[in-house]
């Protein structure tokens, strides 16, 4: 009886793949350490390419640490390379380190007062979106496995990256240039491992999505000519305003009559429409500027071929002229599906089974995809809303008053670090 519970132990173990590295007291020793810098990075953001005193904060505490750095890869991004004491793969795990043109308006003591320009105005400079406690968290992962080398089976590279919210116009940037600039390459990553800080999640959970999780986004033109008149007398022109309206009706179409809408979500918007300079003159051409958010790239093909279709058709229809570009976006946010079930385990054993919860895809686009094109990746959420607070008592990312709880943090550097460690001792 005695063999065969401890028989019944050795494959429970050994099914949930997710060890236990006993690294708690170095972990627990790490929280304060986040805090605190998680505060000075929000009291001190920087805009997306720009992000120079970030960089130096994070290249010098890498160094600190014996890990080897690199920094200016894609701009202002550092990455760090850990090599463990036995041989084996290579894990990278990602961290984003812009801030936005956003004025901060909590109170906070850490609040931030910084201005900058940006489009040539002065503008509000806030960590809106949790990328300083991304930071600090990937800070403290580093702290921690820099102390506990033995346990590492490989080696580990921290990507600290700059721009996800996007670089300004004009410029490159982001997880596309690190890519471009051989992130993945030197040595070869095998898999990458990504988190995001909610607003909305209560501190202590973890949410995922397998397979496409968060969408890709589009930018398209549509340029409409028609043939300026009188506004009295429509008959002596073409207008392309009223054309306009019809295109944007005809693409909504696209999605409610033709998109399988149980397969994924698919999203077109019409972010900006304009022409004309005055009342009575219907003018020359008109504009339209707008997104699209696809889980799937059948249906990305299919709305982006449609588009077309539909706008120069309807246009030829009215005697105008339509024309449609659409850039190459940002990829999906693909979750590879054997990589993501694998390393749940990791997971439930830091945040507790009931805490990591499945969740729908969401329409927001992240530029980790374009990572998980080259190489296998998962990208989770964390939960950063005060554990205290209502249902609804949380205010969305990008906003003024968007808040993050410092108690979620502590779950976030277990999280990595075991997925990390857990990863390279799988893949052995
Ligand atoms: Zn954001
Ligand atoms: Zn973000």
């Amino acid at each position: 009886m005695k063999i065969f519970i401890s028989y019944t132990f050795l494959l429970i173990s050994f099914s949930i793949q997710a060890q236990n590295h006993g690294l708690e007291k170095d972990i627990a020793a790490v929280e304060s350490k986040v805090i605190e810098w998680r505060r000075d990075i929000h009291q001190h953001p920087e805009l997306s390419n720009r992000e120079f005193n970030t960089a130096e904060k994070i290249a010098e505490h890498l160094r600190a640490l014996g890990i080897e750095v690199q920094t200016g890869v894609a701009h202002t991004g550092v990455v760090g390379l850990l090599k463990g004491n036995r041989p084996g793969k290579v894990v990278a795990l990602r961290a984003d380190i812009d801030a936005l043109p956003v004025t901060e308006r909590n109170d906070l003591p850490f609040k931030s007062m910084v201005t900058s320009e940006y489009l040539g105005q002065e503008v509000g400079v806030m960590h809106a979106c949790g990328h300083d406690t991304h930071i600090a968290i990937m800070m403290g992962v580093a702290e921690v496995l820099s102390k506990n080398k033995d346990k590492i089976r490989g080696t580990i590279k921290f990507v600290f990256q700059p721009a996800e919210e996007g670089p300004p116009p004009g410029e490159e940037g982001g997880a596309e240039l690190m890519v471009k600039q051989g992130v993945l390459e030197n040595p070869k990553v095998d898999a990458i491992y990504g988190l995001h800080i909610g607003s909305y999640l209560p501190v202590g959970q973890i949410a995922y999505k397998p397979g496409g999780a968060m969408a890709a986004a589009q930018r398209f033109v549509v340029n409409i000519k028609g043939k300026q008149t009188h506004g009295s007398a429509p008959w002596g022109g073409v207008d392309p305003i009223f054309v306009a309206a019809k295109i944007v009706d005809g693409f909504q179409s696209i999605i409610s009559r033709e998109m399988e809408l149980t397969k994924e979500a698919a999203v077109i918007t019409v972010g900006k429409m304009s022409g004309g300079v005055r009342n009575n003159i219907i003018p020359e051409s008109a504009e339209l500027i707008g997104t699209i958010r696809t889980l799937d790239y059948d249906m990305q093909k299919q709305i982006n071929e449609r588009m077309k279709e539909m706008a120069s058709a309807i246009a030829k229809a009215y005697r105008a002229e339509a024309t449609v570009e659409i850039d190459k976006g940002v990829p999906i946010t693909y979750n590879d599906l054997a990589l993501t079930e694998a390393s749940l385990p990791s997971l439930k054993e830091v945040a507790g089974d009931d805490n990591v919860h499945l969740i729908k895809a969401i329409t927001g686009a992240e530029d980790f995809s374009f990572y998980q094109e080259k190489i296998p990746g998962f990208f989770f959420i964390l939960g950063g809303k005060d554990p205290n607070a209502g249902p609804n008592d949380h205010f969305p990312h990008h906003t003024p008053d968007f808040k993050i709880d410092d108690s979620g943090l502590l779950l976030g550097v277990k999280a990595m670090t075991e997925i990390a460690l857990d990863y390279l001792d799988r893949a052995k």
